[in-house]
């Protein structure tokens, strides 16, 4: 049921009731989805530390906020208004009891429409995957939450500003950087989207000097409030040559030192963030010492943008061991979002989550089906089959090769997907075809996961939920997959 669902015209509204957080709003649900969003934003903020943040007033807070929306246009509501003034007696009695009878009429109506969306809200779906009724954390593989990250599809427009600390330990061109950084970044967007999406990067050719060292840690990237302190320095230095509102995302390359020695992404909801005149700037990534490295150029700028549009990481935060393999054994080199040396790719999961692959490039196998399935890399197609293991996880497949010089034939990459793991949890987890072998020279160029390909017979045998995927044959460069259940 549409919310909107008063005709205000009809409604006398008296002064008293302008309060300013009604002004400008035609219809009471324009003022519940508004605070609703910025709520939602704030219970969801990244910077905030994990918990049970996404239980509270899940159920009341719409409910309240419609409550407030329906009295507010009512006639006879006076509770919000006594910091405008107490109404006249006269128009007291009369309103209270008009008031009254709209209340009720009002809340009726409210609760029938709110347990019609929230029943909605509980069948939503993903991929197969029921979303329920559980608020979600900002980095998972269910949908993004686009009041929080930007939709990667047309032009995405970005600054990139270069910040020199007073311990820096080299002169570097800014030109150099830039060119790390960004046309191979541009060409990857460009490449991994089918075209859907162009970074736009503009540019400042100049160092801006900081306040501090690197190494004091007032510009700790690992903090959000000092992360910040970081990006609002650079930011207020450049705000008289800069128009942050044309920008999307900030990136802010520091100079070599001792104190930034990583690349992050920092995140801010509305009306958290730092602020540029009218402005205000939601989305950063500080790039650190790391960008130096052999392939930790593009690939970085690639893997933390792909967190500006809310994705996860898909290497473990908590390895077993310190082994750097360890650190990527739950998808290796096949996504970015894991080792990204020589990946240079999103998974089918990824593509779709991020908008560039629709619903007719996927088949979900709820029942037993069979699909030709195209490489990845190729515009057109069935890029994935997804089948659902129950509410929360499924098995994916999709056609991929290992890149790189020592590039495999196209073979079948089999993972599962789950929706309760969060970023660096362990997410998605590939299904190799066969183990890790110790090769020396496969080891030292993709560190793991380098026998995942499957390229004839049974992928997937899983008896508990009585699902069988298999190869079933080629079909030029793809393959028909079957799915028994
Ligand atoms: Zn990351």
């Amino acid at each position: 049921m549409p919310l909107g669902f008063l005709d205000l015209k009809r409604l006398r509204i008296a002064p008293a009731w302008s309060k300013k957080e009604f002004e400008g709003l035609k219809t009471p649900n324009e003022y519940v989805w508004r605070n609703w969003r910025e709520w939602w934003g704030q219970m969801n903020h990244p910077s905030r530390p994990p918990g049970p943040r996404f239980r509270y007033f899940t159920v009341s807070r719409p409910l309240h906020l419609l409550t407030d929306a329906c009295l507010a246009w009512q006639p006879g509501y006076t509770r919000r208004v006594s910091t405008i003034g107490p109404a006249r007696r006269s128009n007291r009695r009369r309103r209270s009891r008009c008031g009254r009878t709209w209340f009720t009429v009002l809340l009726i109506v409210a609760a029938l429409a709110f347990s019609q969306t929230s029943l909605q809200a509980g069948d939503r779906t993903f991929l197969g995957l029921s979303l329920g009724s559980s608020n979600p954390p900002a980095f998972w593989e269910g949908p993004t939450d686009n009041r929080l990250f930007p939709r990667p599809k047309g032009v995405v427009k970005a600054i990139m500003l270069f910040a020199r600390f007073p311990d820096a330990e080299l002169e570097e061109p800014t030109e150099d950087l830039f060119k790390r950084l960004v046309p191979e970044g541009q060409a990857f967007f460009k490449r991994a989207s089918y075209g859907a999406m162009t970074l736009a990067v503009d540019v400042r050719h100049r160092w801006i000097p900081m306040d501090h060292a690197s190494t004091s840690g007032r510009y700790d990237c690992h903090q959000w409030a000092t992360h910040k302190t970081y990006i609002a320095e650079v930011v207020r230095k450049t705000a008289a040559e800069v128009d942050y509102s044309k920008y999307q995302i900030v990136y802010i390359v520091g100079s070599k030192n001792k104190g930034t020695p990583d690349s992050p992404t920092w995140l801010a909801s509305r009306g958290t963030g730092v602020q540029a005149g009218r402005a205000e700037v939601l989305h950063a990534v500080t790039f650190g010492n790391d960008i130096r490295n052999p392939n930790w150029g593009w690939q970085t700028l690639a893997h933390e943008t792909g967190h500006v549009f809310g994705l996860p990481d898909l290497y473990s935060y908590r390895p077993p061991t310190r082994r750097y393999k360890d650190y990527h054994r739950h998808v290796g080199f096949w996504d970015l979002m894991g080792f990204q040396a020589p990946g240079c790719e999103y998974l089918a999961w990824h593509k779709y989550k991020l908008g560039w692959l629709s619903d007719e490039n996927v088949t979900v196998a709820t029942k037993s089906t069979s699909t030709i399935l195209t490489p990845i890399d190729e515009v057109r197609g069935v890029k994935a089959v997804v089948v659902p293991i129950g509410k929360k996880e499924a098995y994916v497949v999709e056609v991929r090769s290992r890149d790189g010089p020592l590039k495999s034939r196209y073979g079948v990459l089999c993972y599962r997907v789950s929706l309760t793991l969060g970023t660096g949890e362990g997410p998605i987890q590939i299904i190799p075809a066969k183990p890790d072998d110790g090769d020396p020279e496969l080891e030292k160029r993709f560190v793991t996961l380098y026998h995942a390909l499957f390229f004839d017979g049974p992928v997937v045998i899983d008896a508990t939920h009585g699902i069988k995927l298999e190869i079933y044959g080629r079909e030029d460069r793809g393959y028909r997959i079957s799915v028994a259940r």
